[in-house]
């Protein structure tokens, strides 16, 4: 049987680089970066470089990042942190319909406290609508937050234009940069982001570090309390190994990221060129190439379900995702798809391919031929395809 990983949006094995720069720091330099002594300055002294590297790569002081435990806290800590920090000028929350669960789940947890949280629109293929944007920010307006890249469908936003936004009305301007770091050019100082979060298991670095970035002048409170780690922001005796190596697997990312956009890219076209040619009624989810992360491509298939289609991949050996792996599992239809308008069919019979620098053009001809097959056998049962399969492309 084959062994294909078309899953990197969901985590990415860790790269030999980072695995090796990594090793010393489990059993030889294995002091606590607090600590007082020879030990705790070796491991200080990694974690400071760690810091350097990395806020060069986003163009921010080092004194601006701040390790967490991946994009998940980050994310959790830049809406509540900053919702709370400033709640006596205002307790409203924009966030786009399509983040991550991690920022969905915290503004429905600010609800419960009292905050009002609105969407910002976005077109079919994901793209935030500015003017809608700008018709719905309030006086009370804090925090505008729109992540860089979309984990599903990959659409790249327009992160400049939406911080020039909130700016311009007072409210500060989030970034959920979790897909797109490492991939795109990100410059925080130019996009003009207030915060932005990162995570390093998505990079080919390890899994339960990532970072949030916090222009200096900013106010916002800690969700994690504890020791005085992290500038007294963030508690918790430091993942040392675990930033050495997301700095490391980022390092890696940013030498390589014109090459592998453009080796990755070319996965994707051939994929998603082949499957719209060859597959009958299938609907690409997100933009067409253009302003789409480079390892994207989103489909969904008339009359079955994705799940159906996930699991007759993985039998044949390929990896894929159905919605995203954090919503799949539940039978709930993509929230994403959804806010890009489809019916609740279409958003049901989507699957996700994440591709990645290791994958081959014959993994991907490979997987064209098997999702071929599985769609025209799901569909021959589909009692749905019988009766409308005659009816026109969607
Ligand atoms: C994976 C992901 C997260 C969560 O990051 P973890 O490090 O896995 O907690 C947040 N946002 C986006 C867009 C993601 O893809």
């Amino acid at each position: 049987m084959r062994n294909i990983y078309f899953d990197h949006a969901a985590t990415t094995p860790l790269c030999e680089e980072a695995f090796n720069k990594m090793k010393p720091y489990f059993t030889q330099i294995f002091g606590n970066a607090n600590s007082q002594h020879a030990f705790g300055r070796e491991a200080v002294k990694a974690v400071d470089e760690a810091r350097d590297a990395i806020a060069g790569f986003i163009n921010c002081r080092p004194n601006e990042l701040y390790f967490t435990s991946g994009g998940t806290e980050s994310d959790n800590w830049a809406l509540r942190g900053l919702a709370h920090a400033y709640a006596e000028k205002g307790k409203h929350l924009i966030i786009s319909p399509i983040e991550h669960a991690a920022m969905l789940s915290t503004a429905k947890a600010l609800e419960k406290e009292g905050f009002t949280v609105d969407f910002m629109k976005v077109d079919a293929d994901g793209f935030v609508d500015l003017e809608n944007l700008k018709s719905i920010i309030r006086p009370d307006t804090t925090f505008i937050g729109c992540m860089m890249a979309n984990n599903e469908v990959g659409t790249i936003e327009p992160i400049k234009e939406i911080a020039k936004i909130a700016h311009a009305s007072g409210a500060i301007c989030f970034t959920d940069a979790v897909q797109a770091a490492g991939v795109l050019k990100i410059d925080v100082k130019d996009l003009g982001v207030d915060m932005m979060s990162m995570s390093s298991h998505k990079i080919y670095g390890p899994k339960g570090v990532g970072a949030l970035y916090i222009r200096n002048g900013l106010k916002i409170d800690s969700i994690i309390t504890g020791g005085h780690q992290e500038r007294m922001k963030r508690g918790g005796t430091t993942n040392v190994a675990g930033v050495v190596g997301f700095a490391e697997a980022f390092r890696i990312a940013e030498r390589d990221r014109e090459k592998n956009f453009e080796y990755v890219s070319m996965l994707r076209d051939r994929f998603i060129d082949r499957v719209m040619a060859e597959v009958p009624f299938v609907k690409l989810n997100g933009p067409y190439k253009k302003d789409r992360l480079p390892a994207n491509a989103d489909f969904s298939f008339r009359f079955i379900e994705g799940e159906s289609i996930l699991f007759s991949l993985d039998l044949a050996g390929i990896a894929v995702s159905s919605g995203s792996a954090c919503s799949s599992g539940s039978l709930e239809p993509s929230h994403v798809l959804l806010a890009l308008g489809l019916p609740e069919g279409l958003a049901h019979g989507s699957i996700r391919f994440s591709f990645g620098k290791h994958n081959t053009v014959e993994e991907v001809d490979y997987a064209v031929e098997v999702l071929k097959q599985a769609v025209n056998r799901l569909r021959e049962m589909s009692p749905l395809f019988k009766t409308e399969g005659e009816i026109k492309n969607v």
